[in-house]
Parts: C-alpha cells; sequence; structure tokens
C-alpha cells in the first residue's frame, strides 16, 4: 500500500473530525483539530460549502479509510467481501476491518495507534492461535487467540505499552487476559461496538453504484 506520509492531523482536520491516528496526543490539549478546527491549506477556512451527494459519500469512505489505515484497492475488496456475508453490507464492511490484527493489537492496547500496530505486526511481535503472524491485514475469528511474542514481553516498550493502557476500555468482543498480554475473539463486534463515526451506509452506496 502506498504509505501516507505527511502529517496524519491533516487527515482529521480535513475529514471535520477526530480518527485518533496519533495516540495519546489526540486526547490532549495539543489534539491539532482543537487547535486548528479548520480543513488544512491555503483554502481550509473557506471550506463551507454544501457537498454533493457523491461528496458526501467519498468523504465517509476517506473517513473509514482513514481511521484504518487502508488503501482505496483494500477497501474495495473488504467491500467485495462485505457484499457476500449475511447481514447488513454497511455494518459488515465495518466488521472485517476491526477484524484486522493490527486494529485488535490496537484494541488490546499494544500499540498507541492502529499506525504504530501495524509497524509491530510487520516487525513479527504477534501471534495468532501460537503461531507467529506477520500480516497486519490477518484477519481473526471468533475463538481465536491473539498473543504477544513471548520474547517481546521482555521488551521495556511492551511493558509501558501494557502499564499505560492499563485502564483503556477493550471491546466486549475482545477477552484480554490479566496481564494484557493476550486477548480471546469471543464473538463477532457489532455496530455498537465500533466508535468509527461514519455512516457505512454512505459507502455502500457509493461502492453500489
Ligand atoms: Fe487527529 Fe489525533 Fe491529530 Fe487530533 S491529535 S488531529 S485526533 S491525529
Amino acid at each position: 500500500m502506498a504509505r501516507y506520509t505527511n502529517a496524519v492531523c491533516r487527515l482529521c482536520r480535513r475529514e471535520g473530525q477526530k480518527l485518533f491516528l496519533k495516540g495519546d496526543r489526540c486526547y490532549s490539549s495539543k489534539c491539532a483539530i482543537d487547535v486548528r478546527p479548520y480543513a488544512p491549506g491555503q483554502h481550509g477556512q473557506n471550506r463551507g460549502r454544501k457537498l454533493s451527494e457523491y461528496g458526501m459519500q467519498h468523504r465517509e469512505k476517506q473517513k473509514a479509510r482513514r481511521f484504518y489505515g487502508v488503501s482505496e484497492k483494500q477497501l474495495r475488496r473488504y467491500f467485495t467481501l462485505a457484499t457476500k456475508i449475511p447481514g447488513a453490507t454497511g455494518e459488515n464492511l465495518l466488521k472485517l476491518l476491526e477484524m484486522r490484527l493490527d486494529n485488535v493489537a490496537y484494541r488490546m492496547g499494544l500499540a498507541m495507534s492502529r499506525a504504530e500496530a501495524r509497524q509491530l505486526v510487520n516487525h513479527a511481535h504477534f501471534t495468532v492461535n501460537g503461531r507467529k503472524v506477520n500480516i497486519p491485514s490477518y484477519l481473526v475469528k471468533p475463538g481465536d487467540v491473539v498473543a504477544l511474542r513471548e520474547k517481546s514481553r521482555q521488551s521495556d516498550k511492551f511493558k509501558s505499552l501494557v502499564e499505560a493502557n492499563q485502564s483503556k476500555p477493550v471491546p466486549r468482543w475482545i477477552e484480554k487476559s490479566s496481564d494484557g498480554y493476550e486477548a480471546k475473539i469471543v464473538q463477532f463486534p457489532t455496530r455498537e461496538d465500533i466508535d468509527l463515526p461514519v455512516e457505512e451506509t454512505l459507502i455502500v452506496e457509493l461502492y453500489s453504484k
């Protein structure tokens, strides 16, 4: 995937919403969207015009892409997969994105952001059902056990991550072990479990054209 290397806060400012891409900073008074609550760029403060129907659909799609850090091609692939699963396509799409291994690592509190989680998965710090997995897009399923590798548990980085995120709420579809290094996927997430501020039906409309 072509990696976005610009300042990530611009993405939140472009969407006009916090997408929580920067860990702790997102919860501090330094959050760029609180400091500069308008779109980035020279004409950012003048962008008040009403969006067309396509514009709204496009923005919701971009929001989902940016939140989970996936490419256009990947999102399309998830959409195709979502249409083949029984139930509402929009909700299925979000469920698939949530079940990515990098997202699970982030939800477990073993990374400060999804971008960091992706890097840590890439560096082979995680196992699924005891087997090393270094593919951030790997889709977990109910019954799977995601764990930090024994060797990685000794590192100060992970020790401090566990400590820092101890009180962070974990979604109910994930059952975290008491030491914080392991988690069992107990069920598929429902829409209520997913905190992405997006209207997924607009993404479905866009991709169904
Ligand atoms: Fe978005 Fe976080 Fe930057 Fe705030 S600090 S603008 S929530 S990435």
